[in-house]
């Protein structure tokens, strides 16, 4: 049976646990939401101070080239890209997930209709985070030629559903809910097999999970920079075009950053070759100047120490919560199995939206995602062993007195 003093123990040997030294946290807080909201690398006060007061104040204008604006959407998809398995020049930074989403759909389904396919479907499933969803309903129904948006209920019906009526198939690795993870190099050879093209959602995976995007022969994928890469709230997200698709990858919001010739001004819309046509507009610079800050942490460690380290944490508290809180309630949705789990845990409870509430307030910041489910986002750069211990140990007094109030009303964001 593990105790805390074992915990202590592992945090003693933990080879990552200095990084935790890298971010600010407050006291008195176990986070374990950065699956939600990555925390604040510390060197994101200076970077500020230094970009508000020195690049825009000082430097203006100038700083669009001094400064290297410009071309910060490159340099961070170049720091990112090792993270997620993409090559040189394959990621920008910039935009919503939301946003390029849509860019990634509509090139996918672009391609497919130069290629003269009668292809009109794209698969995604029910339980995928809800953007998802609504972006490509909202751009197969913008479109109006026919296109549909097929949601699937289970994993297992992906070779069925499959056809050669599929454009797309459109999946979120990670899901956000359970934190099941999708095996991406056999999902991506079974589209590719009925002919259609996959497009990844990493938002729970990147800076989560080793990923290997050109390995696994994804088509496109888009992902976060706020969740596990502690980018700063809002901060841009990335889209990944693979080479072997940049000359063929064509996108609607085709704005002045992804022209050939930007300063040109020209009235005609000619896409600059390679990564820079996923780009559409003038980028949040000060938030995007933040994302660097996050990166530089991962290149302190690998993601195959953090990979280990974060199934530790997720194993640790899955056996702590069902030995420790046996007696009540609660329901693990989480893979058990190591290579179907991101770095996330959800337990169901029948007052989960209460009890998260309770633990929040005690200082254990997860969170709750409909149905009745909390969710606990693990985060190696600076979780604990111990925090493990006392999240559990925290949870489980608030269960044993029913220290919760059943009444407790929702806020508009948690
Ligand atoms: C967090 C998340 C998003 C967020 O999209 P925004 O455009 O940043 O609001 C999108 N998709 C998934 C799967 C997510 O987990």
């Amino acid at each position: 049976m593990t105790t805390r003093t074992d915990c202590l123990q592992r945090d003693a040997q933990d080879p990552l646990a200095a990084l935790r030294d890298r971010f600010d946290l407050p006291p008195g807080v176990i986070y374990l939401d950065g699956n939600s909201l990555g925390a604040r690398p510390k060197a994101a006060l200076a970077r500020a101070q230094h970009v508000i007061a020195r690049e825009w104040g000082h430097d203006l204008i100038r700083s669009w080239n001094t400064a290297g604006w410009f071309d910060l959407p490159k340099r961070l998809g170049n720091r990112l890209a090792p993270l997620i398995g993409a090559g040189e020049d394959e990621v920008v930074v910039t935009d919503t997930t939301s946003l390029n989403l849509f860019k990634a759909l509509a090139a996918a389904l672009h391609m497919q209709a130069t290629d003269g396919a009668e292809r009109r479907v794209i698969v995604t499933e029910r339980s995928n985070f809800p953007t998802d969803i609504y972006m490509a309903q909202g751009l197969s129904g913008w479109l109006d030629r026919g296109y549909v948006v097929k949601l699937i209920d289970s994993v297992e019906e992906l070779p069925d559903v499959i056809g050669a009526d599929t454009a797309v198939v459109m999946l979120t690795h990670v899901n956000y809910r359970t934190g099941y993870q999708h095996d991406m190099r056999a999902t991506s050879a079974l589209a590719h097999a009925a002919g259609a093209l996959i497009v990844w959602d990493l938002a729970h995976s990147a800076g989560a999970v080793p990923l290997d995007l050109n390995g696994d022969g994804a088509d496109l994928a888009v992902g976060c920079t706020y969740k596990y890469l502690n980018g700063g709230p809002g901060a841009p997200a990335f889209i990944w075009v693979p080479r072997r698709h940049q000359a063929r990858f064509t996108q609607p919001l085709s704005g002045w950053w992804g022209h050939a010739a930007p300063f040109a001004m020209a009235p005609d819309f000619a896409p600059v070759d390679g990564i820079g046509r996923a780009l559409c507009g003038t980028q949040p610079v000060v938030s995007l100047a933040m994302v660097e800050c996050g990166l530089e942490v991962f290149e302190q460690t690998s993601m195959a120490a953090l990979r280990q380290k974060s199934l530790a944490l997720t194993d640790l508290f899955i056996e702590l919560v069902e030995q420790r809180c046996a007696d009540h309630p609660l329901g693990l949705v989480t893979p058990r199995e190591h290579a179907r789990r991101g770095s996330q845990v959800g337990f169901t409870h029948p007052h989960g939206y209460a009890v998260m509430s309770a633990l929040i307030a005690r200082g254990v910041i997860g969170d709750y995602r409909e149905p009745a489910i909390m969710r606990f986002g693990f985060t190696p750069l600076y979780t604990s062993y111990t925090e493990v211990w006392d999240a559990v140990e925290i949870l489980r007094d608030i269960l044993d007195r029913q220290d919760y109030d059943v009444d407790a009303k929702r806020d508009a964001v948690t």
